[in-house]
């Protein structure tokens, strides 16, 4: 994996010059793929994919689904560390990662966070407003969230969702309580996870009339989607307006990830919230009917593309969402990469109603 090695090493991690090293690793992937594991080659041989010489750009990639990932576990080859998806259905994909691909994901959050200014040797305090680390819960989204608050070192951590017999539970008590103290401190404030527990959080804030100025360097940073709650995504500016209001802190010191556990790549939002692609992966959209790739400012479905992982197939995978990939000239921060924006999915199964969203986030707090 002498290519995927090379790629993870770029040095600029928004560098668009290098299409040719990204189409090489993801060729080396496939070769590894093919001849490690069995179901991968059967859907590559039906699609007239037979050695990496029959692909001439990443579109010709064989595509899987993530609905069939959450259906059959592939495999190809050892692995050090396994995550799973947090589907609200009951099925998840099962993601392996192996010894190289781990150092790869490793090298990549090193780049990017440093390139947005996200690692720093600054200690800090941590609200993690999603799971508090526990032995039953193996989601990729608890792994990455515990990971973040090592990006400056931690002075403290707490976490507003604790397990309980009854399963995870938010106490946004504690949260109030511990920010009335993180105030008269001197150490930085780090918000990290589900935009949706945040934004909870600034609204009961808002509705007790409470308003905090955290320390200087204070951050809020959004990661692990909105998921069920899709219909309570708060506008972005209602959200940017709200933490000045409530946390004091500026639209400029929020940041938001986005990744899926089937495509393990830090996406990181640019000073103008945009979601350029990184080195490490490329986005094809689709047509919804004959999947055929669609130029940039079109909507389709989002075929996520990188040779991250080698033990489990995960090298091109379709996933249910809607986007549209916009020109980077179009940003004036300066990336020259592409940037996805989602619009929304196409099988809402998952997603509540509104009610019955805020009402599940909102059980237990004492307003
Ligand atoms: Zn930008």
């Amino acid at each position: 994996m002498k290519l995927r090695r090379k790629l993870f090493a770029s040095k600029d991690p928004y560098d668009c010059t290098k299409p040719q090293l990204f189409l090489d690793a993801c060729k080396e992937n496939i070769d590894y793929l093919i001849t490690h594991c069995d179901d991968y080659k059967k859907i590559a041989d039906g699609l007239g994919v037979h050695t990496a010489e029959d692909i001439a750009c990443p579109e010709d990639i064989p595509v899987i689904p993530t609905m069939l990932m959450k259906q059959h576990d592939f495999r190809a080859g050892r692995y050090l560390v396994m995550a799973t998806s947090s589907g609200t259905s009951g099925k998840k994909s099962h993601v392996r990662f192996e010894f190289g691909a781990l150092m790869a994901a490793l090298k990549m959050s090193i780049r990017v966070t440093r390139y947005h200014g996200i690692m720093t040797a600054k200690p800090c305090r941590y609200i993690v407003m999603g799971y508090k680390p526990h032995r039953s819960n193996k989601t990729a989204v608890a792994k990455t969230a515990y990971l973040t608050t090592f990006l400056a070192p931690a002075i403290s951590r707490k976490f507003i969702l604790k397990h309980t017999p009854d399963g995870y539970k938010p106490d946004f008590e504690s949260i109030v309580n511990a920010l009335r103290k993180y105030e008269k401190g001197k150490a930085p404030v780090r918000f990290m996870g589900f935009p949706s527990y945040t934004f909870f959080l600034f609204r009961i804030l808002e509705e007790r009339g409470l308003s905090f100025k955290l320390p200087k360097g204070s951050k809020v940073m959004l990661g692990g989607g909105w998921k069920q709650f899709y219909q309570e995504a708060a506008d972005k500016e209602t959200f940017y307006k709200l933490a000045k209001k409530t946390l004091g802190i500026e639209e400029e010191n929020i940041v938001e990830f986005f990744g899926a556990v089937e495509h393990p790549i830090l996406y990181t939002d640019c000073a103008y919230h945009h979601f350029h692609v990184p080195v490490y992966s490329k986005i094809v959209i689709r047509d919804p009917d004959t999947l055929e790739p669609l130029g940039n400012g079109q909507t389709g479905l989002v075929n996520l593309i990188s040779p991250l992982c080698r033990a489990t197939p995960i090298l091109s995978v379709m996933t249910d969402d809607l986007g549209i990939l916009h020109n980077g000239e179009e940003c004036p921060c300066g990336v020259r990469s592409p940037y996805l924006e989602i619009v929304g999915r196409v099988a809402p199964d998952d997603i509540k109603t509104c009610a019955a969203g805020a009402a599940d986030i909102l059980q237990g707090v004492k307003v």
